[in-house]
């Protein structure tokens, strides 16, 4: 179930899943595109799909043979949009896809109407109007819940019993793929404990946002919640309850573009010892996402998930940096409505060099916003799915105890910008060693061990 269904994700995501689901293809002016999952065609971008894992000399495997995985074709898509514009409509107004494959697509996503959403205006942009606050603008929010904090949260939970009922899914998850809320101040008696916030919603507190409280629902009903936007979603209180109900909580924000490259480049310059110092990171985009963070405070979100992303790397080597030292790093965003879903990113990394010399790398990153979130959107959901499943047991246990993963499911970090860990514990922003973590634990699974890369029976005599 996606909260923000109607947005250019949640829309590009729908209609990707139903055109691998039928088999369509559609005339472009490069000639016919197949939708596929695995192929050059379509999901391309997605780690379950369209990667593969060493087994040993020759011998790869595609990520999802790996262990029994959730097929695409087998989910069932519900959520929840403050806009009322049907999935058809959300397609067309994101003008992602190609308009021959969205009329093939149409009659599939009429009758996708997303459930009317919790929006309370001071946490999204000004710029996201409703009729109250903008009589001359088109309203965009114009399917809202109306009632209490209390009476809204009830709302969502008996809307996730609905749909799990009436798909009869074996598994709800909920992701958050709407608009980038401003950052939640943790106050104590509001959102510090789960008690306060079981207190504050009864108290109608304006201090929990949207994406707190379907957190908050989502847990209650036992359902994995994962966070595709940077805003604080996971504050104390929601940690808190996640870890009572042994429920799964992931994010923050789908780790699609810049961030990705800076994750793998940061670790290759301090892997080789070469020190970065001054790391510039321009974008601009045409999206509703981008107008929405054209907005300070929605901006302020997205600058501090990205602002943190290479800082393991830089710990990890005291030879180049001193404790405490850091290279210089700024994020701009611009909204430029012309280039739409077209975001361009322009990474500027300076770097110091033997006997003075600097070393500077310039990128110009091109990318649909969309189609690279949504293979995103597509491996956290199952592997949050596939990570249920596993147990583990510690040497010292009986035959009987066995555990899950902690309720901060961390391995999701790969996927995400600003990963979320148990607290207390390291985070890991290198894009690899994310990626190992999850494939050696896949491994674990199948008796395996980790790959270590020595590859000695092919370097000794
Ligand atoms: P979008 O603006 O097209 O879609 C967001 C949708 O959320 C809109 O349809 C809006 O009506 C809806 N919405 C807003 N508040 C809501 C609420 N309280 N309840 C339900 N629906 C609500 O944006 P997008 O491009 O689809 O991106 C979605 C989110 O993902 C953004 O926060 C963005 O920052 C984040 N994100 C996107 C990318 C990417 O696209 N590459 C990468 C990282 C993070």
């Amino acid at each position: 179930m996606l909260v923000g269904w109607g947005g250019n994700n949640g829309s590009t995501f729908t209609a990707a899943v139903i055109a691998n689901r039928l088999g369509l293809s559609w005339p472009t002016k490069k000639g016919v595109q197949k939708a596929n999952w695995f192929g050059k065609y379509n999901i391309t971008g997605s780690l379950t799909q369209a990667s593969t894992v060493r087994l040993g000399d020759n011998v790869h495997v595609p990520f999802c043979n790996l262990l029994p995985m959730v097929h695409p074709d087998d989910i069932v898509i519900d959520g929840w949009d403050i806009s009322s514009r049907t999935l058809a409509e959300a397609m067309e107004r994101a003008q992602v896809l190609e308009p021959a494959l969205q009329d093939q697509l149409k009659p599939h996503m009429r009758n996708m109407k997303p459930r009317p959403s919790m929006y309370f205006p001071d946490y999204i942009a000004a710029n996201q109007p409703s009729h109250k606050f903008f009589l001359f603008q088109k309203s965009r929010a114009d399917n809202v819940l109306v009632g209490s904090k209390l009476e809204q949260v009830e709302k969502i939970k008996m809307d996730i019993e609905q749909f799990k009922k009436q798909s009869n899914v074996d598994t709800v998850i909920v992701l958050w793929t709407a608009n980038t809320e401003c950052f939640s101040t943790v106050m104590e008696g509001v959102n510090d404990t789960y008690e306060s916030i079981k207190k504050a919603i009864v108290q109608d507190h304006s201090g929990l946002s949207p994406s707190t409280l379907f957190a908050y629902a989502s847990i209650a009903c036992g359902c994995t919640y994962i966070n595709g936007s940077p805003q604080n979603t996971f504050v104390p209180g929601i940690i808190e309850f996640a870890e009572r109900q042994g429920v799964f909580i992931a994010g923050d924000d789908f780790k699609s573009g810049q961030t990705k490259i800076k994750s793998v480049l940061v670790d290759f310059l301090v892997g080789a010892g070469i020190k970065p110092v001054s790391i510039v990171s321009y974008n601009h985009l045409g999206n509703n996402d981008g107008k929405n963070l054209s907005a300070p405070k929605q901006f302020r979100s997205k600058e501090i998930s990205k602002s943190n992303v290479v800082d393991d790397m830089v710990e990890s080597n005291e030879i180049l940096f001193k404790p405490g030292e850091k290279p210089d790093h700024v994020v701009v965003i611009k909204y430029v409505p012309y280039v739409g879903d077209s975001k361009r990113a322009l990474d500027e990394y300076t770097s110091e060099i033997m006997m003075g010399g600097t070393n500077t790398i310039v990128i110009h990153n091109t990318c649909e916003d969309s189609l690279l979130a949504t293979p995103i959107i597509l491996d956290l959901v199952l592997l949050a799915e596939l990570f249920s499943r596993i147990k583990i047991k510690r040497e010292n246990w009986s035959d009987e105890e066995y555990t899950g993963f902690h309720s901060v499911l961390s391995l999701l970090s790969y996927l995400c910008k600003a990963p979320l860990v148990p607290p207390g514990t390291p985070v890991v922003n290198a894009l690899a060693k994310q990626r190992a973590a999850i494939e050696n634990v896949m491994k674990a699974c199948l008796g395996l061990p980790p790959d270590n890369n020595m590859t000695l029976e092919h370097k000794v005599p």
